[in-house]
């Protein structure tokens, strides 16, 4: 991708971060400083951003993993301020497989989040009241709620996000992946105008998301349309 930076390589894949990311780190910086005027509000924010992008680079490394079984390698993993892509060689339309990719990234968010619920003291935090707060909740608890944030974000069926690729999945082993990936993208993009409004709403972040969808849902029905005629 463009104004990327490669920062590390994993199992063989390279990661990038795009050049918005360090945007992001500062606001996070900022937003942070202002309730309290503390720098150290500030270093640790940013430094749980840091933390929740790791997170994110282990969740497309699922998909790549996957991927890698049914011999598509990836071309490279990169980070941006919504998230991060997987660029794999290709998308198989072999529904099994396609399932089997899209869930490999939630289930290593599930995996984490099992994880560091027992770092936090397993059972004992079950019936407290689980806000998120980053300074007044327990680190391992906040990254446990942060990785089933992902996990439910994630699978929320928006084509061409993971869920959207799981309910294509399902379609087609019933319909044509053509009208799968066609009844798909519409739900997709009814999702997507659904993120416009709560972005209005609550987090402008959601728009830019939405807008990644449509482009993303529109661009693959194209290339269905093309490749899968019928
Ligand atoms: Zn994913």
């Amino acid at each position: 991708m463009r104004w990327s930076l490669r920062v590390i390589r994993l199992a063989g894949i390279d990661v990038y971060v795009h050049a918005t990311f360090p945007l992001l780190l500062l606001w996070a910086g900022v937003t942070n400083y202002q309730d309290r005027r503390w720098w150290l509000d500030s270093v640790f924010a940013m430094g749980f951003v840091l933390v929740l992008f790791g997170i994110i680079v282990l969740h497309e490394l699922g998909h790549a993993l996957a991927a890698r079984r049914y011999g598509i390698p990836t071309r490279d993993i990169t980070l941006l301020p919504i998230g991060g892509v997987a660029r794999l060689e290709r998308i198989p339309d072999i529904p099994r497989q396609e399932l089997v990719i899209a869930l490999a990234g939630p289930s290593v968010n599930v995996a984490m989040a099992i994880l560091f619920f027992l770092l936090a003291g397993g059972t004992r935090i079950l019936g407290r009241d689980l806000d998120f707060n980053l300074f007044a909740g327990g680190l391992f608890t906040n990254l446990m709620l942060v990785n089933l944030a992902l996990t439910v974000f994630n699978l929320v069926p928006a084509f061409p996000m993971d869920g959207g690729r799981v309910l294509r999945a399902i379609l087609a082993t019933r319909l044509s992946y053509l009208r799968a990936t066609e009844i798909a993208t519409r739900v997709g993009q009814v999702f997507a105008l659904l993120f416009v409004a709560l972005g209005f709403r609550y987090n402008p972040m959601l728009i830019v998301i939405a807008v990644f969808i449509w482009i993303g849902a529109v661009r693959e029905r194209a290339m269905v349309r093309f490749t899968h005629p019928i």
